[in-house]
Formats: structure tokens, C-alpha cells, sequence
């Protein structure tokens, strides 16, 4: 934490108390009836969540990298679902800051700081998420505007997201194939639906849904920085973002199934002590607590780096990698301390063991971490 401004550190501890104090008491209940958190995410407009990434003039000063995954690291350690729904709404701010046009960033980014206008990412297709290039959704030039036909899947807040970044094809037949794909800024309207919400392992509360574009009408100047072209590259930015956040969830779910293996291991007794004293179950917090701090580290090293302004894919990569691998198996262990009860739904410890894969598949998968760390391992000529 040592990274954070005092001011920033105020920022964390802010959440933190909110979720102590609001969160963690309500979040079981609300899981198991897979209730969307109307007041949840209301206080988290009023704390100024969803504008952790919008500076001035349209905004108030946004927070560093590091404070903001620390911050999205406290809401996945109370609900790992409210850390989803600032998300992809976060990165699509970051992305109209950089490349939104004068006209975009003063019609949406002084709604979202406020949280009024919640925004999500349509990148995934039901045909394939982690082949981008190979999507099918696409925006075809007529008149004065684009019409849009395709389709998206397991898209976050869908529903409640009056803003969708749509990454697609304006050029199907460009070559190399990323120069013809653009990012859409699209509003919900005739020919958009939202064609079903998806059952889900955990991630509960949130919706996750398909969407359907049948001639949505999309006007001119909703292509992300007004040039057709470029979405490829200013979304692989984005993921930058994405990653360090998902990375940051990861430790938050893996914090909340470490605390209360620790806290359990206490209050347990077996063989008249309690059970942490036994050899085995030592170790395992001993292993869990050691895993979650290289993690803890290794996001912020991502964030860090990301702040400078260097490249950080590969950083990025490393820390989502390693921090959600880190979550399921922490998740796991913990389980194994509550031993009966870790099975039980009504201790929290399953949620997080339901909660933690998504961090390992979501915003490209372990596999593609992997794939990005290696090719820039070799482009760099190794570890800087
Ligand atoms: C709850 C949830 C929320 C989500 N929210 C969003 C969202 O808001 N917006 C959005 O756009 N997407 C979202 N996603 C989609 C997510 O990003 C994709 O599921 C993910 O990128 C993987 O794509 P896929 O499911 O099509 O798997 P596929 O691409 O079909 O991959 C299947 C398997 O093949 C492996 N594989 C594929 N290609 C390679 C390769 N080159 N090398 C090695 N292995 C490979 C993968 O690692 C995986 O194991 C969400 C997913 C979930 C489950």
C-alpha cells in the first residue's frame, strides 16, 4: 500500500469500511436469490466509484492505477459482483479519455463519472472470445450512419448499461484484419435486444447477457474517435486496464477466503486445540497468506508500470494470471480448512470457490495470458 498517496489510502479505507459495514452483512443473502444490488451500487455512486477514471473538466481527479485496483480489490473481497459491475465500466472511461473525440467525451463521461450512465464492453462472440479478429458482428456504412448486424455474448450489465463500446467490423475485408475493426459507442434501440440472460456458476446478482443486433441504426459519429479503423488497437489498451482489474478481483476473493480460513482456524478445535496448530492446517494458511502477497505484489507491479505509461500487457498478463490461479486454489484450501462447513452455503467460503474461475476465464482467458506473456517475453528478449 505503500504506493498510495495519503489521500488514496483515504480512498481504500473508504470502501473498505463500506464493505465491512454494508456489504459482507447483506451479500449472502442477496447471492443466493441472485438479487441485483439496487443499494449497493447506489452507494457506490454516492462514494464516487464509478468515477475513479474520469479527471477534470468532466470529472473529479481520477485516482492512480494502483489505488484503483486496490480499490476494486476491497468491493471483490465483500462481493466479487460489485467489483464486476465498475469493471468494464471503468475501462470503457479510460478508452473515451484516450481516443473519444471532444463531442463523445462531453456527451458521456460527465454521466458516467457520477455513475448516472453505467457503460459495458461488447467484445465476446457466441462463434468465439478469444479470436477476436475472427468476429462476425459488423458495421456497414449507410447514408450518414452505420447499420449493425451480429451478435455478442456474456456481456456484463447489459441490461443496465445505457452505453455499449461495441467492438466490430467496419471493413470485413480489410488485411490484416484488426485494421478493419472499429469500436461502436451504442446506445440501447430498435434492432438492439438483449435476448437472454445467462445461468451462471457464480457471479451472481449481475447480469450476463446476449445481445442481438438485427439493423440497429448507429449514427456517424459513434465510432470511437470519429476514425474507422483503430478499435483493435484502442480495445487491446483497454484490456490493459480490464486485466489489471480482473487480477485485482482475483485478490480480493482470494483476501475474503484467506481471512476467514485464518479466522475459522482459531475459533476450530480438534484434538482439544485449535485447528490452525495442527501441522497441515498451518501450512496451508501459512501457503494461502505467502501466494496471496506474491499476488498482492505482482498487481501492483502491473499497475505501477501502467501508470508510467510503459506497456504493461505482459505485466497485465503475469498478474491475472497469477492472481486468479492464486484465488481458485486459495479459494479451495479454504474449503479444505472449514472442513464440513466449507461445503456449506451458509458460510461464504463456497461462493468465493464458485466466484474464482471466472477471474481465470474472463477477459481472455489464462491460456492467452500465457500466449501474451510468452510473445513479449521473446519481443523483449526476456525479463527487463
Ligand atoms: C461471467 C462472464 C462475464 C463476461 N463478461 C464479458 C463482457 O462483459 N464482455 C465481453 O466481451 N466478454 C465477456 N465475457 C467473455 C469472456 O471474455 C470470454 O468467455 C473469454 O474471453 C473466452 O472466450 P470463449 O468463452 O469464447 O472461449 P474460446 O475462445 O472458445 O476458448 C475455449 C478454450 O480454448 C482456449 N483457447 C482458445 N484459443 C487459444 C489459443 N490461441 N491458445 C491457447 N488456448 C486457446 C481457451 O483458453 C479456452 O480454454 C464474460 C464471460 C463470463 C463467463
Amino acid at each position: 500500500m505503500s504506493v498510495l498517496s495519503a489521500e488514496e489510502r483515504d480512498v481504500v479505507g473508504t470502501v473498505r469500511t463500506f464493505v465491512d459495514r454494508e456489504v459482507r452483512p447483506v451479500v449472502r443473502e442477496l447471492e443466493h436469490a441472485d438479487t441485483y444490488p439496487e443499494a449497493l451500487i447506489a452507494r457506490m455512486k454516492e462514494l464516487g466509484v464509478f468515477g475513479l477514471a474520469v479527471p477534470e473538466p468532466w470529472g473529479e481527479a481520477p485516482v492512480s492505477m494502483p489505488c484503483y485496483a486496490m480499490v476494486t480489490a476491497e468491493l471483490a473481497r465483500g462481493w466479487m459482483s460489485l467489483a464486476g459491475a465498475m469493471g468494464g465500466h471503468t475501462v470503457v472511461a479510460k478508452l473515451l479519455v484516450a481516443f473519444g473525440t471532444p463531442e463523445q467525451q462531453d456527451r458521456w463521461l460527465p454521466r458516467m463519472a457520477t455513475g448516472e450512465v453505467r457503460a459495458t464492453m461488447a467484445l465476446t462472440e457466441p462463434g468465439g472470445g478469444s479470436d477476436l479478429q475472427a468476429m462476425r458482428t459488423v458495421a456497414r456504412r449507410d447514408g450518414d450512419g452505420y447499420v449493425v448486424d451480429g451478435a455478442k455474448t456474456w456481456i456484463t450489465n447489459a441490461r443496465r448499461s445505457q452505453l455499449i463500446a461495441l467492438l466490430c467490423k467496419t471493413d470485413p475485408t480489410a488485411q490484416p484484419r484488426h485494421r478493419g475493426v472499429s469500436v461502436l459507442l451504442a446506445e440501447h434501440g430498435p434492432g438492439l435486444s438483449v435476448s437472454r440472460d445467462l445461468p451462471k456458476l457464480g457471479y451472481k446478482g449481475v447480469e450476463s447477457c446476449e445481445l442481438s443486433f438485427d439493423g440497429y441504426r448507429a449514427p456517424g459519429d459513434a465510432v470511437l474517435g470519429g476514425v474507422e479503423g483503430r478499435g483493435f488497437a484502442q480495445m487491446m489498451t483497454g484490456l490493459e486496464t480490464g486485466r489489471i482489474q480482473v487480477a485485482a478481483r482475483a485478490l480480493g476473493v482470494g483476501q475474503a477466503a484467506f481471512d476467514d480460513a485464518l479466522r475459522y482456524a482459531q475459533e476450530r478445535e480438534s484434538f482439544g486445540r485449535p485447528i490452525w496448530q495442527h501441522q497441515s492446517v498451518g501450512n496451508l494458511l501459512a501457503d494461502m497468506a505467502t501466494s496471496l502477497t506474491a499476488a498482492r505484489q505482482l498487481v501492483l507491479y502491473a499497475a505501477e508500470r501502467y501508470e508510467t505509461g510503459q506497456r504493461c500487457d505482459m505485466e497485465a498478463g503475469m498478474a491475472k494470471l497469477f492472481a486468479s490461479e492464486t484465488a481458485m486454489k486459495v479459494a479451495l484450501d479454504a474449503i479444505r480448512v472449514h472442513g464440513g462447513h466449507g461445503y456449506s452455503t451458509e458460510f461464504d467460503v463456497e461462493r468465493y470457490f464458485r466466484d474464482a474461475p471466472l477471474m481465470i476465464v474472463g477477459e481472455g482467458t489464462n491460456e492467452i495470458q500465457r500466449d501474451v506473456i510468452a510473445r513479449q517475453l521473446v519481443a523483449r528478449g526476456g525479463l527487463e
